[in-house]
């Protein structure tokens, strides 16, 4: 229920669209930082609170920021806070831990983008204070974000203070001493324009530099926004700004604190302190109410493509919008220089490092709602091949060979060592070994194409990734003269728990048909479009008897399938994996999360055949249209009796496929523990940031999982829905081939209607629905 009051009340969306925090409880300060998150794709700040708390995790990203200085990789460097509006009463500092708070509420409004606050105030001197606010980051201007603080005294005249502030006290792994840096010095800490704010800083490394502006203004009944005391102050890595003026019992005082920033990744460093101050006098001149219009507008855009609406079942519908929106939120189609990191631009976990996660859990969400994202987070791939091409060299192989862990320069940036589940220090080999990596790059390039057509990008960069990935795995595999076979020896597959495996099936799988995909293009190719045809494979210098070369590497590359004991059908993770000591798990916590079977030696797990995520299941899922049903069957239900599901990628992965098998049982309960895992913390580590992967993993299990929605070995769309129980319909819009199509499932129906097209004339459109088919 809503609370607000003030004019911020008439600004909220409807129910479904609003996340509520209704109490406030200091030990959730650190998660719901995550999960209010606002970002615009360009910036992220954490939804810490204006007043502050002596528990709470400051968090300002700007994409592309990274530092290393005396951390041991690169990381997203925590920037200069503007979130902070202190207030004084007659000289009290209200603050949220050491005052009486009567009432309390935040809302996050999705539909909106924008943090709702109402706090009421009994301070130590009897005085009681409404105070509502809202802030949004716009997704329109994406160098602009606005505070807004209504302010009412209940029971007093007196002395209010506002201290406008933008602190640059602020580090990297604030609560962690083992890895705390300071990535940023101050350059300039100024006044601007009488009452304004400017703070520079600069990266240590690469003198990168981010310059934020901020003015408030202050509007009441009387006040003429002319306070009674007006000061600029130099706080050393800080600058704020401090007013008085006086408040009168039941009258509302509004407070409007605009900040605006920017970087050198933008303009030349020389001008960002200009850029950023120019940019400030405008936002003012144009007021407010303009940029929120056009945020609101961008947002309304977005929302009428992507937003799915789940009839019955209140929960999973609003939690299902939580993860879209966030999704949404942190992308940004206009910068191709950047991706979207593990846990977004939500916290430092994972040091904004860009995973696979990108490319296979939250790329098909791009692909089918917001196309020109997922292009542009495809080109930062390209934009990288370079530094790729480099690391393969330096590892001893040819081709193009993508790190690991990405940040903005594209080397390898995962850390050597970590810690472990017993508290030890553990080496981490990911960075060394984990080389699937390279092969999801390509599988997503191939999966953008194959939903959009979008040709043009597949002949300028999708074609080069393609050929040079493919020529990475005919250097990394060895041949086997004894079993006349190529193997891929010493990896660590998408189980984590295995290192220095030889033959893993997902990778093998997919470098299988990485080379085959590059065979085939480049037939293509020759025979369509020859000149640039000529053009790639002189720049890359490909020639025939590489093509002949790979060929044989295709025929003979093994996949070890459990020959011995099963069902050939059955695939072996990784060879040796079936005599590995056998535990199956049985039991489940609360959270419906599997429990470690008794005597499994947590420091051992390398010699059990648990299994940390979906490994085989992925490559199931990913090149579904490869695989008969009984290999689905036999395999999902070997691997799901031993996946402990401890990484948030898994359980929507065991979801979907479950449905493609006609197992639902459990496939309502992943979806809702996918769905959950930052708003009900499921996996303990929701203030480090939020879990982007399992975001459009969730995506995922809502079309592709309920939806059924898959593409086959023609290519045609398909869609093989399922129901639980209590839903009445799904409905959602895709992008597919240049068409916005809207599917709409009942219980016993489907309805598709094309809504927008974009490429008339041009070919009829065939759909399966439940293995019928359908031209629209
Ligand atoms: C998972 C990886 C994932 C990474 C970042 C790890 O725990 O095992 O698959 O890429 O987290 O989300």
């Amino acid at each position: 229920m809503i609370k607000f009051i003030s004019p911020a009340k008439d600004m909220i969306s409807d129910e479904k669209w609003l996340i509520y925090q209704d109490e406030y409880l200091i030990s959730e300060n650190l998660k719901l930082e995550t999960d209010f998150t606002l970002s615009n794709g360009y910036a992220g700040i954490r939804g810490c609170f204006e007043e502050g708390s002596v528990l709470e995790r400051p968090g300002t990203y700007v994409a592309g920021v990274f530092d290393t200085s005396e951390a041991t990789v690169r990381e997203l460097v925590n920037l200069p806070t503007w979130i902070p509006i202190k207030l004084f009463i007659d000289g009290e500092y209200l603050t949220l831990d050491e005052m009486t708070v009567i009432d309390f509420q935040r809302i996050l409004d999705m539909k909106k983008s924008i943090l709702f606050k109402k706090v009421i105030y009994h301070t130590k001197k009897d005085k009681k204070i409404l105070i509502e606010s809202y802030r949004f980051l716009s997704k329109s201007n994406l160098h602009r974000s606005f505070i807004k603080l209504f302010i009412q005294p209940l029971n007093f005249n007196g002395r209010i203070g506002v201290e406008n502030i933008i602190s640059g006290s602020v580090h990297n792994s604030k609560h962690n001493p083992r890895s705390k840096v300071k990535h940023f010095k101050t350059i300039e800490n100024t006044c601007i324009d009488e009452d304004g704010i400017f703070l520079e800083v600069a990266t240590r490394d690469d003198d990168l530099r981010v310059g934020i502006a901020s003015n408030m203004h202050i509007l009441g009944k009387g006040l003429h926004n002319r306070a009674l005391l007006r000061r600029n102050m130099f706080l050393g890595e800080s600058r704020a700004d401090y007013s008085e003026f006086e408040a009168v019992e039941g009258e509302f005082i509004e407070i409007n604190k605009y900040i605006t920033f920017y970087t050198s990744r933008d303009v030349d460093k020389r001008n960002v302190s200009i850029m950023a101050k120019r940019e400030m006098r405008n936002f003012m001149a144009e007021g407010y109410e303009e940029e929120l219009k056009n945020h609101l507008d961008v947002y309304a855009k977005l929302w009428s493509q992507a937003d799915i609406e789940i009839s019955g079942d209140k929960e999973a519908d609003k939690a299902l919008r939580f993860n879209i929106f966030h999704l949404l939120s942190v992308a940004n189609p206009l910068d191709d220089r950047v991706s979207i990191g593990a846990k977004g631009l939500h916290g430092e976990g994972y040091k904004g490092h860009v995973f696979w996660d990108t490319e296979v859990f939250m790329l098909p969400f791009y692909i089918y709602e917001y196309p020109e994202a997922a292009r542009a987070l495809l080109m930062y791939r390209y934009n990288l091949l370079n530094a790729a091409r480099k690391n393969a060299e330096k590892n001893g192989y040819k081709g193009a060979q993508y790190p690991w862990e990405s940040a903005d320069t594209g080397e390898e940036e995962t850390p050597r060592w970590g810690v472990g589940y017993l508290g030890n220090p553990v080496r981490i080999w990911t960075g060394d070994i984990e080389h699937h990596i390279t092969a999801d790059v390509a599988l997503a390039i191939f999966e953008y194409y194959r939903a959009t057509n979008d040709l043009d990008f597949m002949i300028k960069y999708g074609i080069e990734i393609l050929l040079e990935t493919a020529r990475f795995w005919a250097s990394r595999v060895e041949y086997n003269a004894t079993l006349d076979r190529y193997e891929i020896n010493d990896v660590i597959g998408p189980d984590e728990f295995h290192e220095h495996v030889n033959n893993n099936f997902y990778t093998n799988y997919l470098a299988k048909w990485n080379i085959k995909i590059a065979l085939k293009l480049t037939k293509l190719l020759k025979e369509k479009h020859k000149s640039e045809y000529l053009i790639i494979s002189s720049k890359i210098c490909l020639l025939e008897d590489e093509l002949n070369k790979w060929q044989e590497i295709l025929d003979k590359i093994y996949l070890p399938y459990d020959r011995a004991n099963y069902n050939s059908k059955l695939m072996e993770e990784f060879e040796g994996y079936f005599n590995k000591e056998d535990f199956t798990i049985n039991k489940f916590d609360e959270n419906n999360m599997p429990i470690w079977p008794e005597k499994v030696r947590l420091n051992k797990l390398n010699d059990t055949q648990l299994i940390k995520q979906a490994d085989i299941v992925m490559l199931l899922l990913l090149l579904g249209e490869e695989f008969d049903d009984e290999t689905k069957k036999l395999n999902y239900h070997y691997y799901e009796k031993r996946t402990m599901h401890k990484s948030s990628l898994s359980p929507s992965m065991y979801a979907i496929m479950g449905m493609r098998i006609g197992e639902y049982n459990n496939a309502y309960e992943h979806f809702l523990r996918s769905a959950l895992v930052d708003l009900k913390d499921n996996q303990g580590n929701t203030s480090e940031g939020l879990h982007m992967a399992s975001a459009g993993g969730t995506w995922q299990v809502a079309v592709l999982g309920f939806g059924g929605m898959h593409v086959d070995e023609d290519g045609i769309l398909c869609f093989d829905p399922y129901l639980p129980d209590k839903w009445n319909f799904i409905r959602f819009k895709i992008h597919w081939r240049g068409n916005v199509l809207d599917i709409h499932i009942l219980k016993d129906n489907v309805a598709i209607e094309v809504v927008e097209e974009k490429r008339k004339h041009e070919e009829e459109l065939k759909i399966k629905v439940k293995g019928n088919i359908l031209t629209l």
